[in-house]
């Protein structure tokens, strides 16, 4: 069985060792000096770290894929948050708003809003945080499955080097 990734430098996708790291000092001293950025900073450049066995070259292994839907659900949450962004955005600056038309129907539905705004705000904020939720939720078990099904196809993790002969 072959790896879902290839190495960047001969191309074999056989087989991955696992790179061992000299964990500890340099990382506690990092993260006591600078705080937890440069420490996690740190921490993701050593991780994931595998070395091909065909050519020896040491290089980060490629994230693991994404389910499509797991896509998705991320492009969603990241749509409610651009939109709450602009909404605060447009909140601090009205003149903003200036392009919206006069259109009855706009006016209706912004009486509607200025009449009822109880009404707005608990069917509108659920719904949103349904939404993200849910978007999470989906994110997650969708990934997991999606790897567990290529699990049958590929390799998905490097070995140590005491399995590999
Ligand atoms: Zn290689």
């Amino acid at each position: 069985m072959s790896y879902y990734f290839d190495c960047p430098k001969c191309r074999s996708n056989k087989e991955f060792a696992v790179v061992q790291t000299d964990e500890g000092e340099l990382g506690c001293l990092l993260f006591l000096l600078g705080g937890i950025l440069p420490w996690l900073l740190y921490e993701d450049s050593t991780k994931n770290r595998v070395q091909c066995t065909n050519c020896g070259h040491i290089f980060r292994q490629p994230p693991l894929p994404r389910a499509p839907i797991a896509n998705y659900a991320i492009a969603i949450i990241i749509l409610i948050v651009l939109t709450i962004g602009s909404l605060l955005l447009m909140a601090a600056v009205p003149e903003l708003t200036s392009w919206i038309p006069n259109h009855a129907g706009v006016e209706a539905l912004e009486d509607f809003v200025a009449k009822h705004p109880e009404a707005v705000v608990a069917s509108v904020v659920p719904l949103l945080v349904v939404l993200v939720i849910s978007a999470i939720i989906v994110s997650i078990v969708a990934n997991r499955r999606y790897r567990l099904e290529l699990r049958g196809y590929f390799e998905m993790e490097p070995k140590p080097y005491s399995e590999i002969k």
